[in-house]
């Protein structure tokens, strides 16, 4: 895993042997829990190689930043966007990621894209949570619980533990 290099390798083919994660993802890559963060530069890499264009969009949300979405649509200006408050969402946790298709020169991001079911079954490949999956579709959404729940990362975290442990 190269990540920290910037070098954008996105949609090449055939796919270079010297890929590396691209800049938004790196950043991205390093807010998250270092098991997290390990799947999801595979992700990236095994999707790249396939010929997507894919990036990590977001990482770790701090709880003050996941209340800022929450407020947007109720308290602020703006369309609702999350049902979580801060605490309340894996993304707090560093266990979460959420990625972006692109375009082949890695400029224009597409909302919705068949590559974002390839890249879903790549990362339950990888033993990843998949929001593909759920009743309210998600399809940019990676997690890893290792079956804890919200109030189990939340415990955690007051004590000082690992999260996934
Ligand atoms: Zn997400």
């Amino acid at each position: 895993m190269n990540v920290g290099k910037t070098r954008n390798r996105c949609g090449a083919h055939p796919p270079k042997a010297d890929f590396m994660i691209d800049e938004r993802s790196a950043k991205n890559l390093k807010t998250l829990h270092p098991e997290v963060a390990i799947l999801a530069a595979k992700l990236i890499e095994t999707a790249v190689a396939q010929g997507m264009c894919v990036k990590v969009i977001s990482g770790l949300r701090t709880y003050e930043e996941q209340n800022a979405l929450y407020a947007q649509g109720r308290s602020k200006p703006g369309l609702i966007v999350t049902k979580a408050k801060g605490g309340y969402s894996i993304h707090n946790f560093g266990c979460a990621f959420d990625v972006g298709i692109f375009s082949p020169d890695g400029k224009k991001y597409y909302g919705e894209h068949a590559h974002y079911r390839r890249v879903g079954e790549i990362g339950e490949e990888l033993g990843l949570e998949w929001g593909g999956r759920w009743k309210f579709v998600d399809e940019p959404h990676f997690q890893l619980t290792r079956g804890k729940s919200l109030a189990d990362m939340r415990t955690s975290r007051e004590a000082g533990r690992d999260v996934l442990v």
